[in-house]
């Protein structure tokens, strides 16, 4: 086709509102590199593949690692790794001091720091940053790992309601359309997807991961995202939460509304006691916070689904990361309100699909 591949190295950056995701391709055919080539990407190699972090706060996911891959016809390894966008600074120094301006000359970014960052890559590095929409990085990065990952990347929770009968199956996702994306990171962003390159975002909301995270440490003082899912873990949301049976009694059947008892009336409803308040441990506010957050977004998704007559509903985005709580909220969820019409299913690869996105369209 006469179409020829842009210089190695091959990177896609997806700079979010709270986390930076890299993807990295390292071919593993060297010998048809040039020698200029083959000299810079095994100082890459040194560096990024040999190690599992980085700097203070750098993180290679090991595990969701993918051998054996062909990109633009060279077969090797796809890398993913992250850091904290408040670290960029630090980030641009560490590139600098691997001395990364003599081995890439631009590198290809999507997320709204592709473009708040774009000066400080160009003066302090001198790297061009080639910016992509991040809904286009999106689509595409889903659908290429969902193709390509040889391990089943689509799940989905089987009795999700049951903490000790849940479980995580595949999902053959090779027909997905049409179907909707739930991407859950500072925000929440919603599309409708009708085909590879045909769809819209249709919806959104503020209230997402950042607003978890945000709250829970100002309600418990954690520091981290890990701390608050482990505080989380081991609190109970009804001592904070006022559910229906709190004010019925018990379910409430009439002929017009039927609601069990253990539904959610009213989020952090008991909290206007002084009382309650003092019995409420951090624990229980951190679970209440991932639970009033998490029942927002799977409620709109579900007003989305039903709007869009779609009855897959796809969640990603980092705010899943170590969440098993958040994902068996949403898989009940959706069932239970819809009576079993719609389904939750969620993507192993969770914050990178933007970053592989990233990467595909800078081979194009
Ligand atoms: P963005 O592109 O907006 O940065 P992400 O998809 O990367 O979005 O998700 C960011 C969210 O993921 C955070 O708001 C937080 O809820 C959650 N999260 C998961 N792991 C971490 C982490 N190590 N540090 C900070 N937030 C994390």
């Amino acid at each position: 086709t006469g179409h020829r591949n842009p210089p190695m190295p091959w990177f896609g950056m997806d700079i979010g509102g709270t986390l930076t995701k890299l993807v990295y391709f390292e071919p593993c055919d060297l010998e048809t590199a040039n020698e200029e080539e083959a000299e810079a990407l095994t100082t890459i190699r040194k560096y990024l593949t040999r190690n599992i972090t980085y700097g203070q706060t750098g993180i290679r996911d090991a595990f969701l690692e993918m051998q054996k891959q062909t990109i633009g016809g060279r077969s090797g390894s796809l890398h993913f790794i992250r850091f904290p966008t408040s670290e960029m600074n630090s980030f641009i120094e560490l590139a600098k001091a691997k001395n990364f301006p003599h081995l890439a000359k631009s590198i290809c970014a999507t997320g709204g720091g592709a473009y708040k960052f774009e000066d400080d890559f160009k003066h302090q590095v001198n790297l061009e940053l080639h910016k992509f929409d991040e809904l286009d990085c999106l689509i595409e990065g889903i659908h290429f790992i969902d193709r390509n990952n040889d391990k089943c990347e689509c799940y989905y929770w089987k009795n999700p309601g049951d903490s000790k009968l849940a479980t995580k199956e595949k999902f053959d996702f090779r027909n997905p359309y049409p179907y909707l994306v739930v991407n859950i990171g500072s925000g929440v962003s919603i599309l409708s997807v009708r085909g590879p390159a045909e769809f819209q975002r249709v919806s959104g909301t503020s209230l997402g991961g950042g607003t978890f995270l945000g709250l829970c440490c100002l309600l418990t003082g954690c520091e981290t995202f890990e701390e608050a899912i482990t505080l989380a873990t081991d609190g109970d949301s009804t001592k904070v939460d006022k559910l229906v049976r709190d004010i019925y009694g018990g379910d409430y059947n009439s002929s017009k509304i039927k609601l069990p008892g253990d539904i959610v009336a009213s989020s952090f409803g008991q909290m206007n006691l002084k009382e309650r308040r003092e019995n409420a441990t951090p624990q229980d506010l951190a679970r209440a916070t991932l639970v009033t957050i998490t029942n927002n977004i799977g409620s709109i998704a579900r007003m989305v689904a039903v709007r869009e007559k779609v009855e897959r509903v796809v969640f990603v985005g980092n705010f899943l990361r170590v969440n098993t709580i958040s994902m068996k909220l949403l898989a009940y969820a959706m069932d239970f309100w819809s009576q079993g019409a719609m389904k939750a299913l969620f993507l192993e690869h969770e914050g990178y699909f933007g970053a592989m996105g990233c990467l595909m369209e800078y081979m194009k």
